[in-house]
């Protein structure tokens, strides 16, 4: 009895140690390639210094000049989706 279990037990232990190695072996890349990869270094550096403090410097003043016929008043127009607004001075509808 106590032969045929040491038996079994080395082919077992035979079986494992054949069968475990070839895993990583075919389908898993060494351990190293990881820690080698030059890719992460590569990175280019975050510098906000060279971007421009505002995302677009033409529309830093979105706005236009209106002028009323009824008074020859000028006045801003701040909202340039606006096609008509009223005179601040006179109340007429200026056309935009
Ligand atoms: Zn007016």
């Amino acid at each position: 009895m106590k032969r045929k279990q040491q038996r079994e037990l080395v082919e077992l232990t035979e079986q494992m140690i054949n069968n475990v190695p070839q895993l990583p072996n075919q389908d898993q890349p060494p351990i190293n390639a990881d820690i080698a990869l030059p890719d992460l270094p590569t990175l280019p550096p975050v510098d906000g210094a060279s971007l421009p403090p505002l995302p677009m410097p033409g529309m830093a003043v979105p706005q236009k000049e209106a002028n009323c016929l009824e008074c020859a008043a000028k006045f801003t127009i701040k909202d340039l989706r606006l096609t008509k607004v009223k005179c601040p001075v006179c109340d007429a509808v200026v056309q935009l």
